[in-house]
């Protein structure tokens, strides 16, 4: 994890960590979905899959953009990069509310995906699909949304002045963004639905199932502990039917009926396995008579 500037850089597995200590006390209901059009893989001069500009001016560079249009800071609380790594906006924190869609930011965690993904644009890496991934699925593990089109909205299903449209719908979604081959599928609820958040839910049941891993006590029993647990409940079985058994032992009989006729005993039956031998013995050595 690196700070630098008015950015937090961290690489895909350092997030959940680092989200799970952050205080958000507004409410959360909805992760936006962009990309930033501008910067891209062009201007992130990219060669052989690896990025020749400076993170960190990719940032810088984006804010001041921001900061020239008149916003007070980045709009994005966090963006995502073609080399997997995410930067956390130090000027825009969880807690402050995003300037990601116009008339639609309360309630919103406004996350940006560096790259053009319009048709024709840049093809995603598999790094930065894995950390987009990673990423929304901690986020609705965090904040308890359901992974759906109504908790995880893309720019294009909104007009230019916030209202939600049923679907992209050219003319009156204010932008394409995130890009009209997003995910290779597209910009509308039906291509949002294909892969894209399919992919977020399994990733979310993966974490699902590693909490549970951490708690030992919610998995179940090994064959090995299986046997180990029949055989206990055998012992504990037996031991139990020695102190009160169910009928007296056929060898013991004779002496329990001597030893009742002596006017030694009361009952002689719901004994325990010792006191019938202790009867037997006792009426061998002629004590009931
Ligand atoms: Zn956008």
């Amino acid at each position: 994890m690196i700070q630098q500037g008015n950015f937090l850089l961290m690489e895909r597995n350092e997030f959940r960590e680092w989200l799970k200590k952050q205080v958000v006390t507004r409410p959360i209901q909805f992760l936006q979905v962009h990309h930033t059009a501008s910067p891209n893989y062009s201007t992130r001069k990219m060669v052989n899959g690896i990025a020749q500009q400076d993170t960190f001016k990719c940032l810088e560079g984006m804010r001041n953009y921001h900061l020239s249009e008149g916003w007070a800071a980045t709009g994005q609380n966090i963006t995502t990069l073609e080399n997997g790594q995410i930067a956390i906006s130090l000027d825009r924190p969880l807690n402050r509310i995003p300037a990601g869609i116009r008339g639609f930011n309360n309630k919103c965690i406004c996350i940006e995906h560096v790259g053009n993904f319009d048709s024709g644009g840049d093809k995603i890496t598999d790094e930065q699909k894995k950390t987009i991934i990673h990423l929304y699925a901690c986020l609705a593990e965090r904040f308890n949304l359901p992974i759906n089109t109504d908790h995880i909205i893309y720019h294009s299903w909104f007009t230019r002045t916030g209202i939600r449209l049923r679907d992209f719908t050219p003319g009156k979604s204010s932008k394409t963004c995130p890009g009209t081959d997003f995910w290779g599928d597209g910009n509308t609820v039906a291509a949002a639905k294909k892969n894209f958040l399919p992919q977020i839910q399994e990733e979310l049941n993966r974490l699902k199932g590693q909490n549970k891993n951490i708690s030992k006590g919610d998995q179940p029993m090994t064959i090995q502990e299986q046997a180990d647990f029949q055989a206990l409940q055998e012992q504990v079985k037996q031991l139990t039917s020695k102190l009160s058994m169910d009928k007296i032992p056929e060898w013991a009989m004779e002496a329990c009926v001597a030893a009742k006729n002596a006017g030694a005993v009361d009952t002689t039956s719901g004994g325990s396995y010792d006191f019938y031998r202790l009867i037997t013995v006792m009426y061998r050595k002629g004590f009931f008579k």
